[in-house]
């Protein structure tokens, strides 16, 4: 992932070797290199032109001070305009509610969302010792329920059975009784997708979220889709009051533009990353670590 920012980079540092401060002109190059970098790995367009103008305006003028270099003075300032545009600090999950803290996971179908319920119920035991409850609201695929109820199995997290011919809104109002009864902390509430955004879906959602009043909806966005993934959330962040979004297939061979795209277009953060299929292939999204792998 951004293989190319990285040797593109490294092509800016040669070209800055021996200029004693970066100026308009000298970087000028350097940019252009950046700017096709992040074009190449999908970075939406406007997100570009922004990024290019603040790291410009950072950037000129500067006095390379000490042992830094000004190709490394420069990478300095892109490493630290990538994190501000990833929205600088890390954005933690929020379970400051009375239990039990609802969860709704939203998205198409196949972007991760039975998955990433799974492996944020182990994180949430493993590194916040909760006690967590999965719930599938995924009335059209009887599939997705096993698939779940197996994911609970083998993390230990405890699964709401669904009856036959329930309705997402009856299993959403009955998981939210059992959880209460069972002191469950947390209760990650699992939705349909589909292949496409449609009405119906969001109506359903709008429903589901009205009735759990979740304290985070966490919009689940396949980071291979690039530009369709930012859109797609910015459709989801315009019908939801959605407070994240978890990134994921980051272990695949995405050109990874959406992880830079997502804050800035949709005014949501990244709280996750899926970075491997298996149920420890979740991590907390840090902007910090994400630069750093950008930068190589
Ligand atoms: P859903 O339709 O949104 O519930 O999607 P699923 O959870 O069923 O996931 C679809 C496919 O993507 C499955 O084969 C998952 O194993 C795979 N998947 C989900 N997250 C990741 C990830 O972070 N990395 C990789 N490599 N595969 C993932």
């Amino acid at each position: 992932m951004f293989d190319n920012l990285t040797s593109r980079l490294s092509g800016v540092i040669k070209t800055l070797r021996g200029e004693a401060r970066l100026t308009e002109t000298n970087i000028q190059e350097a940019l252009r290199e950046v700017r096709m970098a992040l074009l190449e790995a999908d970075v939406a367009l406007p997100v570009v032109k922004e990024f290019i103008a603040r790291v410009k305006e950072k950037a000129v003028g500067q006095e390379v001070i000490g042992s830094l270099s000004p190709g490394q003075a420069l990478v300095g300032v892109v490493h630290q305009e990538l994190v501000a545009l990833m929205g600088g600090e890390k954005a933690d999950i929020n379970l400051s509610t009375v239990p039990p803290a609802v969860i709704l996971m939203a998205g198409l179908q196949g972007a991760g969302k039975t998955t990433s319920s799974g492996k944020l119920a182990k994180w949430l035991m493993e590194q916040k010792k909760k006690k967590v409850l999965l719930v599938s609201c995924d009335t059209y695929r009887p599939a997705a329920i096993q698939q779940l109820e197996l994911l609970a199995r083998q993390t230990g997290a405890g699964f709401f059975p669904v009856q036959a011919g329930q309705q997402p809104k009856e299993i959403a109002a009955g998981a939210l009784n059992f959880a209460r009864r069972h002191f469950h902390d947390v209760m990650i509430v699992d939705t349909a997708g589909r292949l496409a955004i449609d009405e119906a879906m969001m109506e359903e959602l709008r429903e589901l979220e009205t009735l759990l009043n979740p304290i985070e909806t966490l919009f689940v966005v396949d980071a291979m889709q690039g530009q369709d993934a930012v859109n797609t959330a910015k459709a989801f962040a315009d019908a939801l009051p959605l407070t994240g979004v978890i990134l994921t297939k980051l272990d695949g061979d995405a050109r990874g533009g959406a992880a830079l795209s997502v804050l800035h277009v949709t005014g949501k953060p990244i709280k996750f990353a899926g970075v491997a299929e298996k149920l420890t292939g979740l991590e907390a999204f840090h902007p910090d670590r994400m630069a750093s792998r950008i930068l190589g």
